[in-house]
């Protein structure tokens, strides 16, 4: 996302050198620079205390199974909005999350931020945006992924942490 106007008071904006950035684009009004940035969203690997893997269904139409995703409100932290977002889609209890990566996704201009997140393993109270939720081992639950989706490696990453003993969750 780039401004072209101030968000706050829709002044025109003009490039101003702001340190090390290089040029930036400026309210004069506001006195302040508006930084291009991408939407902060959170992808949830969910996995349960006895290591099943939970994939959701979203409800517009969604052939295949998804993890829980989300965008980061604002004032809120990655890790609260991957709490936040489990509930609401699944009713599950996240009981601690590790930041695997980020990545940057140009079709939606977001920046994902993917998170392993452990989860009490209860009976799912689906959101009106989740058609289903299952639970998976991880061999079935690659299977159960897009071909590529970001699901898939972030169940590689959890593999080779735990095999380093550094997943901590
Ligand atoms: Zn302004």
């Amino acid at each position: 996302m780039k401004f072209d106007h101030c968000p706050k008071c829709g002044e025109k904006l003009v490039p101003k050198q702001i340190g090390d950035e290089g040029n930036v684009p400026y309210c004069k009004n506001c006195e302040r620079p508006f930084f291009p940035f991408s939407y902060p969203c959170v992808i949830c690997l969910c996995i349960s205390e006895d290591d099943e893997v939970l994939l959701i269904k979203q409800s517009y139409g969604i052939i295949r199974y998804v993890c829980v995703a989300g965008y980061i409100k604002a004032g809120e932290g990655a890790e609260e909005c991957a709490k936040r977002e489990i509930a609401e889609e699944t009713g599950l209890e996240m009981l601690g999350a590790r930041f695997l990566y980020s990545k940057y996704y140009e079709k939606h201009d977001n920046l994902m931020l993917a998170f392993a997140c452990r989860v009490r393993k209860a009976e799912t109270r689906l959101s009106g945006e989740v058609s289903e939720a299952a639970w998976f081992t991880r061999d079935e639950a690659e299977n159960a992924l897009f071909p590529g989706a970001y699901g898939i490696d972030m169940l590689h990453e959890v593999t080779r942490l735990e095999k380093e003993g550094l997943l901590g969750i």
